[in-house]
């Protein structure tokens, strides 16, 4: 004899885990009222780190879906930050993350496209930098982004490899608030 929650397998109804019945469609966390993300969402699986800042999350125990992101409002007296979970289907996870491979897949068609008439020859740490602006799909990133994307016992190697790619005009310097930036393309 099928019990009740065979016949809801059976049929795609996922049964929701006590934790994921309580957050209910979503839920809202106030870090600046002082309110905590629950500890249980350190268990889930991160799905997605999406370039357009949100997590996709899955439940360990019952496989739910959630989207995961933080709102800045600034607004001088009322302003919060708040971290907001949203449960969605499975069919908006598969939506998303075919977003997400499609801007990956342009950014780095455009990155390459622009380097290769360019018509210039990039030495193996050069090549590393631009792989990690298409890792992190971003046009700009500060020497610190890419001191931590490219980990070197001696900073000054990177150093000059940002300066040799922009001598070639390959990268684009700035300073902002004093920190340097590097823009490509
Ligand atoms: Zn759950």
């Amino acid at each position: 004899m099928a019990t009740r929650s065979d016949s809801r397998a059976r049929k795609g109804v996922k049964t929701k885990c006590a934790f994921c019945l309580r957050i209910g469609s979503g839920l809202s966390v106030y870090l600046s009222r002082g309110q905590t993300v629950p500890r249980e969402l350190d268990q889930f699986t991160v799905l997605l780190n999406s370039v357009a800042n949100y997590n996709l999350l899955r439940c360990p125990d019952c496989g739910t879906y959630f989207k995961k992101y933080t709102v800045t409002d600034n607004e001088i007296i009322n302003g919060y930050v708040s971290v907001e979970i949203e449960e969605i289907t499975e069919e908006r996870v598969r939506e998303l993350r075919r977003l997400e491979a499609n801007w990956k897949r342009r950014f780095s068609r455009r990155v390459h496209s622009r380097l290769k008439s360019l018509r210039v020859d990039f030495t193996p740490l050069e090549h590393e930098v631009i792989a990690a602006y298409i890792a992190r799909q971003q046009e700009e990133l500060s020497i610190y982004e890419l001191a931590q994307s490219l980990p070197r016992e001696d900073r000054s190697e990177l150093q000059k490899a940002l300066d040799a790619l922009a001598a070639k005009r390959v990268l684009k310097t700035s300073e902002l608030q004093g920190i340097r930036h590097y823009r490509i393309l």
